[in-house]
C-alpha cells in the first residue's frame, strides 16, 4: 500500500516503524487512495 506525504506530496514506499516523508522530513503521512477522487474538490 502506497502512501503519501500530505506535505511535499510526494509517495512514500519504504515504511517502517517510523513512517517519515524522506524529502521534506514530516511525518503527517496519508494512505493514498487512487480509485477514490480527492477529498478537496474545487466545484
Ligand atoms: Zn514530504
Amino acid at each position: 500500500m502506497a502512501y503519501v506525504c500530505v506535505h511535499c506530496g510526494k509517495k512514500i514506499k519504504q515504511l517502517d516503524n517510523f513512517i517519515r516523508c524522506q524529502y521534506c522530513g514530516s511525518r503527517v503521512i496519508v494512505k493514498s487512495r487512487p480509485n477514490l477522487s480527492r477529498e478537496v474538490k474545487t466545484d
